[in-house]
């Protein structure tokens, strides 16, 4: 990888460069190396990156360094699509902005308590995040005022074009002042986009991420999808059963470099960290650990993986996906040395899918999906090294004493010998045991083709099983597809890409929706109401007949007409 500049030499303040070093981040991103200065200096920008790119902090990072601290009114509006994309922005400025005193960062979104919003937007935000039906809400209701806004951003715009709000985008763009800046990060540009930037953002600077292509050869690639939250889990079962020589574990922060060697090193892995913290000394002996087999994996971050060349390393592990295709490269580029075929996997969280694709892409060949274990293979994998280590101690140890001690003891006690060993075992294996029983979670099932949600065409990691949900609202009440996706993904933070197949009839409709809803989603489902009406969420076990069905026109270039402006 190329070296970058640092964030202070990018323009970012130094309030915030302290945040930044106690979050970890040891270098800025491509899509952050490039935005950061452009929007410090306080040009608009057009931006195509994709989610796992680094895409928040490159324009929260220089917003917030032009931050004015005697504003109590809004400076900062970001609009997202979904609810879930909100609450994740404003944790972003609030952990960027830790050291800026006196701020406010108030995310608003639909489904949450009106009255809570509203007392929150009288005391007084910096910065709102928020989707745009509810921003609309606080605009007409002139609680929200942006006479005097430094700047908006339109985050995922081609998502919110796609769940039909583009229409609401436009007007918020329209009641912000003329000489507020504007940046649009999308990951894709369709011509509705483009039409916004051109219309909106006058002439902006434009950033991307290059995708070069590159032959990867010699490593096989798999990848796994999973939440966040399941990555430690999947790794170690994954490393139980993964038959490996010495490993790189890639992962973004020096915080997590530390973070996750010390939990490998609690479940019995030789593992270290590396990252730029440390001495060059250390990081040196570290390495060489590695190269003479006293380590068996680091844990490192880009930065400090560069330019590693160790025979021993048969596998790299994406534990954190890279900000873009070159960096992907270039991790995998650390196996796969001397001619011998290396191995490379990579986690891949759902909303990261994209990412997925840019790889495929970039390396012009497909990752193939891997499962994760199961537990039938991992107690497998864990009764053969149980049984090796039987024979080895057979073959090795001196028994005699102790086989005379046992012999004894089943005399006395009358016991049978297979009873004493059965007994012996079980105690053994108490830490690991030989039958374990893990739960699946819903992300790491794999789900058939044919129950794939409707994006399936670009959104090969989908991994939701679906049911289907009867609504009490159709053709007759003038609701289209959009407006069911805005709602649900809305109003029950269900990510727009786990909504299923639509079907509209007269006066009902159906929708497939992931099987495994948390309880809270669930209940959000219960109250939501489209064009005033309650939709009564039903579950039904198959897709409702009745009528027949409205084929869903969902296509990203869709566009709902423009009401007189
Ligand atoms: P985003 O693409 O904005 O969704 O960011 C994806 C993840 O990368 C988030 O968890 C960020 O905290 C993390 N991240 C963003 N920039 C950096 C950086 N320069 N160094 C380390 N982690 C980062």
């Amino acid at each position: 990888m190329m070296s970058s500049p640092d964030f202070a030499t990018l323009g970012v303040a130094p309030a915030i460069l302290q945040a930044l070093q106690e979050l970890g981040y040891e270098q800025p991103s491509p899509i952050q190396a490039q935005s950061i200065p452009l929007l410090a200096r306080g040009s608009n920008l057009l931006g195509t990156a994709q989610t796992g790119t680094g895409k928040t902090a490159a324009f929260a990072l220089p917003l917030l360094s032009r931050l004015r601290d005697d504003q109590q009114t809004p400076q900062i509006l970001v609009l997202t699509p979904t609810r879930e994309l909100a609450i994740q922005v404003a944790e972003a400025f609030k952990s960027y902005a830790r050291y800026l005193p006196g701020f406010n960062v108030l995310p608003i979104y639909g489904g949450q308590d009106m009255r809570t919003q509203l007392r929150a937007l009288r005391r007084g935000v910096q910065v709102v995040v928020g989707t745009p039906g509810r921003i609309l809400d606080h605009l007409g209701r002139r609680s929200l005022v942006l006479d005097e806004l430094q700047a908006i951003v339109l985050d995922e715009a081609d998502e919110m074009l796609r769940m039909g709000f583009i229409d609401d985008v436009q007007e918020i763009l329209a009641a912000t002042p003329a000489e507020c800046q504007r940046a649009l990060f999308s990951a894709t540009m369709p011509a509705a986009i483009r039409q916004i930037a051109t219309e909106y953002l006058g002439n902006p600077q434009e950033v991307r991420i290059a995708a070069k292509t590159t032959t990867v050869e010699r490593t096989e690639q798999r990848y796994l999808l999973v939440h966040d939250s399941h990555k430690l889990d999947a790794l170690t079962r994954i490393l139980e059963v993964e038959p490996f020589d010495a490993m790189i574990i890639f992962v973004r922060t020096k915080s997590s470099t530390m973070e996750l060697a010390t939990k490998l090193e609690a479940r019995g892995f030789a593992a270290e960290a590396l990252n730029g913290d440390l001495s060059q000394e250390l990081r040196e002996r570290t390495v060489e650990r590695l190269r003479r087999g006293e380590l068996d994996i680091l844990v490192a971050t880009d930065v400090a993986a560069r330019g590693l060349d160790i025979e021993r390393i048969s596998h790299v592990f994406n534990y954190d996906i890279p900000y873009d295709t070159e960096a992907y490269v270039h991790r995998i580029g650390r196996t796969g040395r001397a001619g011998r075929e290396g191995k490379a996997i990579l986690f891949v969280a759902p909303k990261e899918h994209r990412l997925l694709k840019a790889i495929e892409r970039a390396t012009r060949q497909p990752l193939t999906a891997m499962e994760l274990p199961s537990s039938k293979e991992i107690s497998d994998q864990r009764i053969r090294q149980f049984r090796k280590r039987l024979t080895d101690t057979l073959c090795a140890e001196d028994l005699s004493g102790i086989r005379e001690l046992l012999e004894n003891l089943a005399d006395q006690e009358e016991l049978n010998m297979a009873d004493v060993a059965a007994a012996l075992a079980f105690q053994l294996q108490k830490e690991q045991p030989l039958f374990p029983v893990f739960e699946e979670p819903a992300a790491f099932r794999k789900s058939s083709p044919e129950r794939r949600p409707r994006s399936a065409q670009d959104d090969s990691a989908s991994p939701v099983a679906m049911v289907c949900y009867q609504l009490a609202v159709g053709r007759r009440h003038n609701v289209m597809p959009k407006d069911i996706v805005g709602a649900i993904a809305n109003e029950a933070a269900i990510d727009s890409r786990h909504i299923g197949r639509i079907n509209l009839y007269d006066d009902h409709s159906t929708v497939e929706l992931p099987k495994d809803l948390p309880k809270e989603a669930l209940r959000h489902l219960q109250s939501i109401r489209i064009r005033q009406h309650p939709i009564q969420a039903r579950l039904i076990s198959t897709p409702a007949g009745g009528g027949k069905p409205t084929t869903p026109r969902r296509s990203g270039g869709e566009r709902r007409r423009k009401s007189a402006a």
